[in-house]
């Protein structure tokens, strides 16, 4: 019987958790496959991290497979060490732990990792960052007796880092430099809708905030903003972006941008080495989302498995999760010299912004009520034209069908 080819996967998040499903389903028993995971635990559900602080949800919740599954399909999977260096020459990958793993191919699936800000104090104990379990862990122990916290950052991220906190109980001022939350994804309107249901839910919104210094001696005791303002705390939650872990490809001489490069097969500089996920930078763009990543690793389930489709890109949505606050945005949603559509009810509050061009969404933020969002994905996403619904539009899709 001939040998598998040896497939070494470097990171044990959502993107390789995703290959190797697609792997499951289409190439089963074909690879010998090793996955190393520099977290202690296996791959689960990164999104569900805010329920998870919140104590709204459990680790069985989120873990998206038991170490049985691997077992059961012949993976050998090696947590708590991560992959050091790679040859691509000699086509191996060396451990921190000193292990030595040769292969055929790998796939890079690093992630990101999250931006620390330039200030003084940010190495004090009792800084955070919002990206995995053992955050979660490290703000649960250290909010245990209510010590209040600065969550550093209004984006997705730092406003569903305050939101799980909030939620248990700790008092959190979340402190963002630009005039509006979320400003990446939502107009003035959706942002400033959002920073009143924040702010009712018992948290402080400091905006145009800049943060100058975190403070303490061997804790962090306070954060002083540039404009002299100070708020004592005991933990910070760093939530100010990420980038791609890009160090390992870069050291063993693989091309990188601010991501790994890679073409429409997802394959770097080195014909068998290929990535997926947050780490990677395909035809110009990173993502710093889960769908983009699920898409990357179904194509490359079928390059490995010998197809020769290619990954086009994603046009990304995003939602928020914070319950009772309905936020989506999609797409080109600022719309400069666009025709928009705008819906606004500030009563419920409700609010729809659809950018059309030439008679075509390419844009829309809803907040409020966002049961239609991947109506106007899909017509985003198809690029459809719309001028025959172009009325009902901003009212949904069962209104515009019935139209
Ligand atoms: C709190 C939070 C909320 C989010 N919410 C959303 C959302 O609502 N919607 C959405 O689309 N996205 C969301 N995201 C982003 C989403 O989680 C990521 O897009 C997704 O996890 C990317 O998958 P990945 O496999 O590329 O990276 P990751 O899931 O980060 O996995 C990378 C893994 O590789 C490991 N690793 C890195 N280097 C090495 C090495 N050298 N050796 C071994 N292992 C290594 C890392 O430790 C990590 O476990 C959220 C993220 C966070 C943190």
């Amino acid at each position: 019987m001939a040998e598998k080819e040896k497939l070494v996967i470097v990171g044990n998040g959502m993107a390789a958790m995703r290959l190797l499903e697609e792997l499951d389903a289409r190439a089963s028993g074909r690879f010998d496959i090793t996955v190393v995971g520099a977290e202690t635990r296996p791959a689960y559900n990164r999104i569900l991290l805010s329920p998870l602080l919140s104590g709204e949800m459990a680790w069985e919740d989120v873990c998206l497979k038991p170490a049985e599954w691997y077992a059961e399909r012949g993976i050998r999977l090696v947590l708590g060490d991560a992959v050091a260096a790679l040859d691509p020459s000699a086509k191996t990958a060396t451990l921190a732990s000193g292990a030595t793993l040769g292969f055929d191919r790998c796939v890079l699936a690093t992630g990101s990792t999250p931006i620390l800000l330039p200030v003084p104090g940010k190495h004090l104990a009792g800084v955070r960052t919002f990206r995995d379990v053992a955050d979660i862990e490290a703000m649960t122990e250290t909010t245990k007796d209510g010590a209040p916290t600065v969550v550093i950052g209004g984006g997705l991220l730092g406003i569903e880092a305050a939101y799980g906190l909030a939620r248990r109980g700790v008092p959190v001022t979340l402190v963002h430099i630009m005039d509006r939350l979320m400003e990446r994804q939502l107009d003035a309107e959706a942002a400033r809708l959002l920073k009143l249901a924040i702010e009712a839910k018992g948290i402080t919104v400091l905006l145009e905030a800049q943060t100058a210094e975190i403070a303490g001696e061997a804790h962090v005791e306070a954060v002083r903003l540039k404009d002299g303002r100070e708020l004592p705390c005991g933990l910070v939650v760093m939530a100010a972006g990420v980038r791609p872990e890009t160090g390992l490809a870069k050291a063993a001489g693989l091309s990188t941008e601010r991501g790994i490069l890679v073409d429409d097969q997802l394959a770097t500089s080195h014909p068998d080495i290929f990535a997926i996920g947050e780490c990677i930078q395909h035809r110009g763009a990173c993502y710093g989302l889960v769908e983009p990543a699920y898409e990357q690793a179904a194509t490359l389930a079928g390059v490995l498995a010998g197809e020769t489709r290619g990954y086009p890109g994603t046009v990304v949505a995003t939602n928020l999760k914070v319950s009772g606050v309905p936020v989506f945005s999609a797409g080109d949603f600022e719309g400069e010299g666009a025709e928009t559509i705008i819906y606004r009810d500030g009563a419920l509050p409700a609010y729809r912004k659809l950018v059309l061009r030439d008679n075509r969404l390419v844009g829309a933020v809803l907040y409020g009520d966002t049961a239609d969002s991947h109506w106007y994905l899909e017509l985003i996403r198809s690029g459809r034209a719309v001028l025959d619904i172009r009325a009902a539009l901003p009212f949904g899709q069962a209104y515009a069908e019935a139209a």
